[in-house]
């Protein structure tokens, strides 16, 4: 899933009025924002399968997808967010959204998604395997959150909208590319591209730094 958990960080600002929508989405997106400096590191492997839904097949990622270590990367993430702003709220909700990139994961993934490192127990309900239902369940999470979100904040300033509005089209760019372009001609190519997922929690930063609370 992509676009869906952009969804839930849009939605955790409205749980958590003082957190950055930049930390949501960092939150949000953690495991995938993970996993290709796990690929690079040669510590978990997926293999590309252009005859695969979405050209991948996850051989192996329980660092960043498997449920045990989604709850340990919850924990943390929530505990260091407290350490630093003493928001616990805020600590919660990001917690709270790191783990609900797994739960979301589950429905759209091949039984792919170990339970814990080493499991043999592996879930997902594998949507992916319909492109129209896919593309429902992503865009269902995607605008709900959006549409809470506009109902949370609102522009300060004309690039409180503007920055607002073209994250939102990239990132459906960026998905509808991802159905329908070729697959990556190779790992590295693909993780390096995966890394660009990091760009959004600046700009999620950005964006929360002109819009305001709507009181
Ligand atoms: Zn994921």
């Amino acid at each position: 899933m992509l676009l869906g958990h952009y969804g839930i960080a849009f939605a955790a600002k409205r749980m958590a009025p003082r957190t950055s929508l930049g930390t949501t989405i960092f939150a949000a997106e953690f495991l995938d924002e993970l996993w290709p400096m796990l690929l690079l590191l040669g510590i978990e492997r997926v293999r590309i399968a252009p005859e695969a839904v979405g050209s991948l097949r996850f051989v192996y990622y329980p660092w960043s997808h498997s449920l045990a270590m989604a709850i340990v990367w919850s924990l943390l993430i929530g505990a260091a967010y407290f350490a630093l702003r003493r928001y616990g709220r805020g600590a919660w909700i990001i917690g709270g959204a790191v783990l609900s990139h797994w739960f979301l994961d589950v429905p759209v993934h091949l039984a792919d998604l170990p339970l814990w490192p080493g499991s043999h127990v592996f879930v997902g309900f594998g949507l992916w395997k319909s492109i129209p239902a896919t593309i429902a369940i992503e865009l269902a999470f995607y605008l709900g959150g959006l549409a809470i979100y506009l109902r949370t904040t609102r522009a300060r300033d004309r690039i409180g909208t503007w920055a607002l509005w073209t994250m939102v089209v990239v990132l459906a760019a960026f998905y509808a590319a991802s159905l329908v372009s070729p697959p990556p001609p190779n790992v590295p190519t693909l993780a390096v591209m995966t890394l660009g997922l990091w760009l959004f929690i600046p700009w999620g930063w950005w964006i929360d730094r002109h819009r305001e609370a709507i009181a």
